[in-house]
């Protein structure tokens, strides 16, 4: 097998979370909410996916989290309720997002915040595809 067809198996495997994973975001973008766009993103490249390594995504927070440039801090907001989320994944993703976050509001927020040792090493190794 070359990297293709292990590159489209994982498209396949991400595929066939889209029920489950629909369901625990509740058909919304797992970080800001919006129901537009959405799509699965793997959230470390060399897993096979999993619903503990994949987020439903709007297109502007799949952006932000493969590295895009963040334009308008304020409207990350979001990140305030989202990096105390009791699903790790969903937590690690906003823990990292908010890291590169320059604002007042951010701020006040990492300093407030409380991540364990688990969800911190999850955001460490994220490695989005
Ligand atoms: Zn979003």
């Amino acid at each position: 097998m070359g990297g293709k067809s292990r590159h489209d198996e994982k498209k396949a495997a991400l595929a066939a979370l889209g029920r489950p994973l629909s369901r625990r975001a509740r058909s919304r973008c797992e970080l800001c909410e919006a129901n537009q766009g959405l799509q699965p993103v793997l959230l470390r490249a060399s897993e096979e996916p999993e619903l503990e390594n994949v987020l439903l995504l709007c297109g502007r927070c799949a952006d932000v989290v493969r590295g895009g440039r963040i334009d308008a801090p304020d409207d990350l907001r979001f990140l305030e309720q989202v990096v105390w989320s009791e699903v790790p994944v969903q937590q690690a993703v906003a823990v990292r997002m908010l890291a590169r976050v320059d604002a007042p509001w951010a701020d006040v927020t990492r300093e407030n915040l409380w991540v364990d040792e688990a969800v911190q090493a999850l955001a460490d190794g994220l490695d989005p595809a």
